[in-house]
């Protein structure tokens, strides 16, 4: 079967979008369109239990550059960007949000670096409009430690929202480990990258879909995914707290020796003890973490599961029958 010519493919990955998904689709073909070349949308239903899928299938039915990929459930967000890559046909791909917050028209900007040359242009952060300071604070405090802790070079203040040339794209899908954190892996292969700076647009409508519990285990797949730093914490603990002890050793044998004054201190103790197996169940949960990662990976179960494909390709074998 011959492939037809996409230029560009645009994944949408989506969970319980159905408040935006009509207005993204239109200024998303609106963009698009205005390329006068080839492309396809490829929306991504991330186990929405809302009209998400219904209203994207509608679109399919009459728009035959959009595709619906569905999945039997909810993989989670950086999951969905990977099956859409899995589809993706076009020579340049482009990941963005569905609740426009990412403005479409940013993509025509990603697409001449593009054309420059530029085998990744991601999307830089300059202000974030309508987030909750603390949202802002928490995503500053995690970009920057990221990049401390971690030895790819991760550019602070960007999100999904990037355009990556063919050669990247085969790369990433490539890279088959579970707990993907995107942003992290692009970084981390590399290839002639830069930016265009946007402006975070409000929600266009629902609620986010990060939690603060979601927003936890991502940052947690980002640090873990890229650094064993934290591993080492044990040790310069450990090692801070011989010391102290060993000073403390000398204090008491002091005192003993020539004081006579040890007074029998159950509040001390018990307060040591307390300390001490605090911070040793600390480390034991965060090895925990890294061990679990271990675990995901051992199990080789696929990504994602699709329930059913719906776009173009059906289209066709139906046109070619
Ligand atoms: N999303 C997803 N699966 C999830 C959570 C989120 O596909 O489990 C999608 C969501 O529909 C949106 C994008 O990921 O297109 C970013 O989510 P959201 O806008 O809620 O995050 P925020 O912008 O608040 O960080
Ligand atoms: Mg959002």
């Amino acid at each position: 079967m011959k492939q037809p010519a996409v230029k560009y493919s645009i994944i949408v990955p989506m969970f319980n979008e159905e408040e935006v998904i009509g207005f993204t689709y239109d200024r998303l073909k609106q963009v698009m369109d205005g390329t006068g070349e080839p492309y396809e949308l490829i929306f991504v239903n991330d186990g929405s239990r809302d009209r998400t899928v219904d209203a994207v299938s509608m679109i399919c039915e009459f728009d035959p550059n959009v595709r619906l990929i569905d999945f039997s459930r909810n993989f989670g967000h950086q999951i969905a960007i990977s099956a859409g890559m899995d589809y993706a046909r076009g020579a340049a791909i482009v990941v963005i949000d569905a609740d426009l917050q990412d403005p479409p028209e940013v993509i025509l900007r990603m697409i001449a670096k593009w054309k420059e040359g530029y085998e990744v242009v991601y999307g830089k952060r300059v202000k974030r409009k309508g987030e909750t300071a603390f949202k802002k604070l928490s995503a500053k405090l995690f970009y920057r430690t990221l990049r401390t802790l971690t030895n790819v070079d991760i550019p602070v203040d960007t999100g999904d929202f990037r355009l990556i040339d063919r050669k990247v794209c085969d790369v990433l899908r490539g890279l088959k480990e579970k707990n993907r954190f995107i942003r992290g892996l692009v970084s981390w292969i590399g290839f002639r990258q830069t930016m265009v700076e946007y402006e975070r647009e409000e929600r266009y409508a629902g609620e986010t879909k990060y939690p603060l519990k979601k927003m936890i285990a991502f940052a947690l797949d980002g640090i873990t995914s890229f650094s064993y730093k934290p591993l080492k914490i044990a040790s310069y603990v450990g090692f801070a707290l011989s010391l102290t002890s060993f000073l403390y050793l000398v204090i008491v044998v002091f005192q003993k020796l020539f004081t006579g004054s040890t007074v029998p201190g159950w509040a001390s103790i018990v307060a040591v003890n307390l300390l001490f197996n605090g911070i040793i169940l600390m480390l034991l949960g965060l090895i925990g973490e890294y061990i679990g990662r271990i675990y995901d990976e051992s199990k080789n179960r696929p990504l994602y599961i699709v329930r059913g494909t719906q776009g173009y390709a059906d289209r066709e074998k139906k046109r070619a029958e």
